[in-house]
């Protein structure tokens, strides 16, 4: 029987039960997608089981056999847990799974970049501002790159000449473009943090508590128009994250 054994890193962004003791595991990995099928995982006794919770980071090792569809999964190691201590980092994990889910973006979201916004679970980073960069990205992997730190009509790149952000022009839109266009005119906080997203989201430098309502309305526009354009009704994960952040009366 011919037997390859390969090892590799994950993000696990899918499981689902195969049979009454396995189940499919589904890694994101720097190749794309892999699946493969964990044996006895559904067994109280399970060692792997805790290893493979969704979004962590998992080292492991599979081996391909010549008959089976699926490789089996033969070691996992968790290298990163998102194993949330709150509920409202809880309940933005849940939405990112959903936002995954619903959007079609297991195979064209980055690996690195999901790397990079599952460690900032456990980070001090502000939630809204995760959870702003999780659906910028979205956007980006769905083919509609938004202008973030530049006038999305003229290319304009000063901050100081920024007035308005609107997803069907492109993103942020100039004084003068502004003008023409007609579109809204938001509070110069809301370009500072786009502006950080965009140059700077490992280390915000800003107190990010202070700008909370602001990365909270903008991620709540991007995500609600994302999820009209592609019709999503269901929106739980969304509507339970948002009420979490407005119980906190933002
Ligand atoms: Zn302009």
């Amino acid at each position: 029987m011919i037997k390859k054994v390969f090892n590799n890193q994950g993000i696990v962004v899918k499981t689902g039960q195969f049979n009454e003791n396995g189940s499919v595991i589904t890694f994101l990995t720097d190749q794309g997608l892999l699946s493969c099928y964990a044996k006895n995982i559904n067994k109280p006794k399970s060692k792997l089981r805790n290893a493979l919770g969704l979004l962590n980071i998992v080292n492991f090792e599979i081996t391909q056999q010549e008959n089976f569809k699926h490789p089996i999964l033969t070691h996992a190691s968790c290298e990163f847990s998102s194993t949330i201590t709150n509920l409202e980092t809880e309940c933005l994990k849940l939405f990112i799974i959903e936002a995954l889910n619903k959007l079609f973006l297991y195979d064209k979201f980055k690996y690195e970049t999901l790397k990079q916004i599952v460690k900032s679970l456990n980070s001090k980073t502000d939630t809204t501002i995760i959870a702003l960069y999780f659906i910028r990205n979205a956007y980006k992997y769905l083919g509609n790159n938004l202008s973030f730190n530049y006038c999305a009509n003229c290319g304009d790149a000063d901050i100081k000449n920024f007035r308005s952000f609107n997803v069907e022009f492109g993103g942020v839109i100039c004084h003068s473009c502004q003008n023409k266009l007609k579109t809204n005119i938001i509070n110069e906080n809301y370009f500072k943090i786009l502006n950080e997203i965009e140059t700077n989201f490992d280390k915000v430098s800003f107190d990010s508590t202070l700008y909370r309502k602001y990365s909270y309305n903008l991620f709540d526009y991007l995500t609600s128009n994302l999820y009209d354009l592609f019709d999503i009704q269901q929106r739980d994960a969304f509507n339970f994250y948002k009420q979490i952040l407005n119980l906190e009366k933002i």
